[in-house]
């Protein structure tokens, strides 16, 4: 068994959709980014990168790349599946945490759930998501920014 870990900010910004998780979150605000910005899959995508230690999503995508302006990030994470699977490895479980002061994510949590469920090709009792304010401090708490950490869990498929 391996573990990695993944984290990821980014800014919250007028006039851009919020998508957390591939999931679309009502806001008047959304990340700034160069792909779609979404803060959950990036971080997903880093720690199962550094589980199977792969390095990072900016080795492995970067932002430099036209083709990945305005990207829906669930390729990334797609991506990092099939290199998982290609070395043998499949997940075990994910533990998620969003940092956000606004929008309240308890409503959404469970569809973020699902969803990644459904991209990493487990069930939904291997992943968990919790949603944490910034107690109204800081950059998170200031609501500036929407951060994530992601701890995961691979192992060896059994053949
Ligand atoms: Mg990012």
């Amino acid at each position: 068994m391996r573990v990695g870990i993944g984290h990821d900010t980014h800014r919250l910004e007028a006039g851009r959709p919020l998508i957390l998780g591939g999931v679309r979150v009502e806001h008047a605000r959304g990340l700034a980014g160069h792909s779609d910005a979404d803060v959950v899959l990036h971080a997903l995508t880093d720690a199962l990168l550094g589980a199977a230690g792969l390095g990072d999503i900016g080795d492995a995508y970067p932002d430099t790349d036209p083709r990945h302006e305005d990207a829906d990030s669930s390729v990334f994470l797609r991506g990092t599946m099939s290199r998982l699977n290609q070395t043998g490895y499949g997940v075990v479980n994910v533990d998620v945490i969003v940092f956000a002061q606004e929008p309240k994510l308890g409503p959404v949590k469970s569809a973020i759930r699902a969803n990644l469920a459904k991209l990493l090709g487990v069930s939904e009792d291997c992943v968990n998501v919790k949603a944490k304010t910034g107690e109204k401090v800081g950059h998170i708490g200031r609501a500036e920014a929407i951060a994530c950490q992601v701890v995961a869990l691979i192992d060896r498929k059994s053949s």
